[in-house]
């Protein structure tokens, strides 16, 4: 029987927040070539490769912590993540070609990064409060690959890559 919405639990909303962000990491694993094979900066190129290495182990270690629950990993959909990635794709579709290319992956790049930022945070927590130290330790690990993600987008976009995309579009549309 379902429990109804007044014996819910905070761990009942772990473990719905635990499927969402799996099916998001899934999401992530499947749009992130894509967006790779339009990168035209050579280090962004190896940090976004790099990332979709650790993208899969992020896949894993979920798998991991539905372990550590008892539970086969299950996934519900989660449409934060399908506007975040499907207004990547418009952005690609849109600047992919042009000057600003890069800059444009780098702003798509940088919404899913604090996307998974705010639900490994909002997990970890949990996972403390609800006195899950195997769980948090998981949860931790890939928090922290997400920050270092997320710190790699914003040198890159502070290099001058980026900026010099957004002046060249905008010198050309002046032009
Ligand atoms: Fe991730
Ligand atoms: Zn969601
Ligand atoms: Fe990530």
């Amino acid at each position: 029987m379902a429990t109804t919405s007044s014996e819910k639990t905070l761990k009942d909303l772990f473990v719905h927040a635990l499927k969402d962000i799996y099916y998001a990491e899934n999401a992530i694993l499947k749009a992130l070539p894509k967006v790779i094979s339009h990168v035209k900066h050579a280090e962004l190129k190896k940090g976004l490769t790099e990332h979709l290495h650790e993208t899969e182990g992020h896949v894993k270690r979920l798998a991991d912590v539905f372990g550590e629950l008892g539970a086969k990993p299950a996934s519900v959909r989660c449409e934060a993540i399908e506007g975040i990635l499907k207004e990547g794709d418009e952005v690609i579709s849109e600047f992919a070609a042009s000057p600003a290319g890069d800059a444009g992956i780098i702003f798509a790049c940088q919404a899913v990064e604090h996307y998974e930022i705010n639900r490994y945070g909002t997990l970890l927590a949990w996972a403390k409060e609800l006195k899950m130290a195997p769980v948090a330790k998981l949860l931790k690990a890939t928090l922290d690959e997400e920050y270092k993600a997320d710190d790699k987008l914003t040198k890159l976009a502070e290099s001058g890559e980026n900026r010099e995309g957004i002046v060249k579009t905008a010198a050309s549309a002046a032009a």
